[in-house]
């Protein structure tokens, strides 16, 4: 860890080595290039929290690699990975200019993301249980586009990556981010071993929808127990389809505080809907990679609470056995 990092967060670092619920971050998401809706600063401040509460004792940290060139083009096509070479292109997609001396850098970064995902994967199929990247979750991007600050899509990446070099067949992707993942729809639209699902605003960011294998569409203002309801609806059909692994993006932005989401999910509810989520996955005996996805309620504090509720329940859940043709990386 780089010697500019603060004192506390080196000490909780330390802390975090050892057993537990592996959790995947690097200082560098706090140096962004570009200007982001999300706080940047939301994961440090997990990190902190986690410590400050004691729930760190039993963790343990990494920090990622950036994704290689191979695992990129496992989804993303070589024409895209060119045009991402425009600084123009690559500014429309995060939505912010970037100089043209910034793009190695940006896109350095935005391999580092999609790596943290990989990395949580990598860790989770060997521990056989939940592991957490405070990162990732960038489901608007496409094989050959990217849109809404998602260059690269991590998820669908470590999915492919798992598929054809892990012997894992079937993953389900459960997107409880409050914008419809689009982009990993897309990837997987005609796949029968990758069953994607969505829970989104209707009248939310994007406003042209791709067809998950499952979708619910929420409508502005929706509560607590109708969106748990419809979530156990979809976790029913999630399991019929018998994944291997499951990606869990939990999102921050359902909350009512949000400034993008239009829900009116309370921080019990989405805690309540992480219990849900990883409590079916714990049922199973399924590893699940959970990313942290958007969240931009204005006061950051908000944010880290949601996401540290979801490590939290993460952390109760005693190890799974890992599933069958899953290997150590
Ligand atoms: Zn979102």
């Amino acid at each position: 860890m780089p010697s500019f990092v603060p004192r506390s967060l080196r000490r909780a670092w330390s802390r975090l080595r050892g057993r537990g619920v592996p959790v995947v971050y690097s200082d560098r998401y706090q140096d962004i290039p570009w200007d982001s809706p999300a706080d940047p600063r939301r994961a440090e401040k997990i990190v902190v929290t986690l410590d400050d509460a004691g729930l760190l004792h039993s963790g343990a940290a990494s920090e990622p690699r950036p994704a290689s060139l191979e695992n990129i083009l496992r989804v993303h096509t070589t024409a895209y990975l060119r045009a991402l070479q425009d600084p123009d292109r690559l500014g429309s997609i995060l939505g912010t200019p970037v100089a043209v001396r910034d793009v190695p850098r940006v896109l350095d970064l935005q391999r580092l993301m999609v790596g943290g995902t990989i990395q949580a994967s990598r860790l989770a199929l060997r521990a056989g249980r939940p592991a957490a990247h405070l990162g990732g979750g960038f489901h608007h991007a496409r094989a050959e586009a990217g849109m809404g600050f998602c260059v690269f899509n991590d998820v669908a990446v470590a999915i492919r990556r798992l598929q054809q070099t892990r012997g894992i067949r079937r993953a389900a992707v459960v997107d409880c981010d409050v914008h419809q993942g689009n982009g990993t729809a897309a990837i997987f639209a005609g796949d029968r071993d990758v069953f994607t699902c969505s829970l989104h605003g209707a009248k939310n960011y994007p406003f042209k929808k791709e067809r998950s294998h499952l979708d619910v569409e929420l409508e502005d203002g929706t509560r607590d127990e109708p969106y748990l309801e419809a979530l156990a609806h979809c976790l029913d059909m999630v399991f019929a389809h018998a994944p291997e692994v499951i990606f869990y993006l939990a999102g921050a932005d359902p909350y009512a505080g949000d400034r993008l989401g239009r829900l009116k999910l309370t921080i019990n509810g989405l805690e309540r809907r992480d219990a849900l989520v990883l409590g079916r996955c714990r049922s199973a005996g399924l590893p699940v990679i959970i990313t942290m996805s958007g969240g931009y309620a204005p006061d950051v504090d908000d944010i880290v609470r949601i996401h540290t509720n979801t490590i939290r329940l993460a952390a109760s859940l005693a190890p799974v056995a890992a599933p069958a043709g899953s290997e150590a990386p």
